[in-house]
């Protein structure tokens, strides 16, 4: 089970895993806290359409339907309004109705209720930072570990099913610094324009608000990654065909790159530490799936 904040979020973080798992006959539910109804419209060519800005929600819908589709996935909305990036000094405030004001309670009931119904052996979510700082992804984090350790207790929530408790707990490290300056260096080395020298900068400013990854699982995925772009494309509205994700060639990302990796957060199970599976240690004294 992959908890993500909006749609789009499952295609830029950890996608490729998830399809790998899906090939190998992994049954994955993708977990999509918000609708996406504030993202900014990031394609140049659909951007000022009033057919789409007024119907974004329903789009975002569709959107999410073709990359659930193109993953293999299985998806849930838990149906929170987005809070929107807000931005500008001082911020203003959060709108109303918004996914991080909702009380905790209300939101890690609603999944709770889906762990207790799909009962996962692994969780994703982000960490504590959000990995990047946008309210609902650090709410996403928030409601993803209460769930994590409401759901197996038979106390809490109990309308919400029978307990289930999850063995694992990951962080997508979707965005590392290390990822980054090595894709960087090999397009340089290559003689070809990086794209992350605007990338390296924004995350610089955000250096007080992160922390760097403590990355204990590398899953290789390097065959997945036309899959993962594919997804990401899927959701037209939210990225810019032409822009930095789409513009490292493949067979360098392969090459220099060709891992996902995740923080283990929570674990009940042993594992021997670095892994390159998300299930190490749960399928060990099974027939693999
Ligand atoms: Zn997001």
């Amino acid at each position: 089970m992959c908890v993500h904040a909006h749609p789009d979020d499952e295609s830029s973080k950890g996608a490729a895993t998830m399809a790998r798992y899906v090939d190998e006959g992994v049954d994955v539910l993708v977990v999509t806290c918000t609708g996406g109804e504030r993202g900014s419209i990031l394609n140049p060519a659909l951007k000022g359409r009033a057919d789409i800005e007024d119907n974004i929600a329903e789009i975002r819908r569709d959107e999410m339907a073709n990359a659930r589709r193109i993953l293999g996935v299985r998806q849930e909305w838990l149906g929170f309004v987005d809070s929107g990036l807000p931005e500008g000094d001082p911020l203003p405030p959060l709108p109303e109705g918004c996914f991080a004001l909702e009380p905790m309670d209300i939101a890690t009931e609603r999944l709770v209720r889906l762990v207790r119904e799909f009962r996962p052996h692994v969780m994703t979510t982000y960490d504590e930072n959000g990995g990047y700082p946008h309210p609902d992804h650090i709410r996403c984090h928030e409601v993803s570990v209460a769930a994590f350790e409401a759901a197996p207790d038979g106390d809490a929530f109990p309308d919400a099913g029978q307990p289930w408790q999850p063995l694992k707990l990951y962080y997508d490290v979707g965005f590392s610094m290390d990822r980054f300056e090595a894709l960087h260096a090999a397009m340089l080395r290559q003689g070809l324009e990086s794209p992350f020298a605007d990338w390296v900068e924004r995350r610089a400013s955000w250096a007080d608000k992160l922390r760097p990854p403590k990355i204990t699982t590398r899953v290789p995925v390097g065959g997945w990654f036309e899959r993962r772009d594919q997804a990401l494309l899927a959701h037209a509205t939210q990225v810019d065909p032409n822009g930095w994700f789409f513009s490292v060639p493949l067979d360098l990302q392969r090459e220099v790159w060709p891992t996902e990796e995740f923080e283990l957060a929570r674990s009940l199970v042993d594992s021997e530490l670095p892994e390159d599976d998300l299930f190490a240690g749960i399928r060990t004294t099974e027939e693999p799936a």
